[in-house]
């Protein structure tokens, strides 16, 4: 079910190609990928279990970023992350509490957090013993948010899976409730659709005025949900001019 990093790349391709508006922030996501499955590779052939170990693919991702990244990410870790004890502090904080304070408390800290970890909690989730009937909105093997939903055809309709964030573990939730807040009223949980991406959709809530995207496989079957919600970065902006937050930024902190 969970889409391999290298299945991912050829997504990224692929839909720069039917988008061009979203061409550039691919090509930066491809390169972010390629990095991430070296990353997957040290963690899989050396069945790492502490997320410290990760600190020694620092180096290479501070140099990517110097070259490819926006400059307050190559800044933030030129100035903060050139020492081993602050890189463990980063990932520590993160893998433990969350987004929250200290390095993590910033978006360009959260981000570098996010390019390691993720790999790492890929590995774990499957290596993991999962309950993917938890009915909760958070990931129930790592606790995080989730970053898209995923409809799949199932009997007559379709179900809703929610897609963490950090693991990529996908679990089932039910359709008509906010993930947010819990409000199940119909009337205050609208749907909105852009034409030029009939497959994915914005399910906002106006109780607590989240939204997080739908990427509808029943409709498009060669989608990659992680990929595609990405590429869909006209309906964030959309959604946010409206007046609602996202429940969690993607791998580029959108
Ligand atoms: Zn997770
Ligand atoms: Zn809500």
């Amino acid at each position: 079910m969970k889409a391999s990093l290298d299945r991912r790349i050829t997504r990224a391709t692929e839909l720069a190609q039917t988008y061009p508006s979203a061409a550039s922030l691919l090509s930066f996501y491809r390169e972010l990928a390629h990095f991430q499955k070296s990353v997957s590779q040290d963690v899989q052939s050396n069945a790492i279990t502490d997320a410290r170990a990760l600190t020694r693919h620092f180096p290479a991702l501070l140099e990517l970023m110097s070259h490819i990244g926006a400059q307050p990410i190559a800044e933030f870790g030129r100035e903060h992350l050139q020492d081993p004890a602050a890189q463990q502090e980063l990932l520590l904080a993160y893998w433990e509490s969350g987004p929250v304070n200290g390095l993590t408390g910033t978006e360009a800290g959260r981000f570098f957090a996010r390019v390691l970890l993720q790999p790492y909690a890929e590995y774990l989730a499957s290596r993991g013993d999962i309950a993917l009937d938890k009915a909760e909105p958070t990931c129930p093997f790592c606790n995080a948010r989730p970053v898209a939903a995923v409809l799949r055809g199932e009997g007559d309709g379709a179900k809703r899976w929610l897609l963490c964030s950090l693991c990529a573990t996908e679990w089932q939730y039910r359709r008509v409730i906010c993930p947010a807040c819990g409000e199940e009223n119909k009337e205050k949980l609208p749907i909105y659709v852009a034409s030029e991406f009939d497959y994915v959709r914005v399910d906002a809530c106006d109780s607590c005025r989240t939204y997080i995207k739908s990427v509808d496989l029943t409709k498009n079957g060669h989608a990659v949900p992680i990929v595609d919600e990405i590429a869909t970065v006209p309906l964030n902006i959309w959604a946010e001019e409206h007046g609602y937050w996202k429940l969690e930024p993607n791998l580029l902190g959108m």
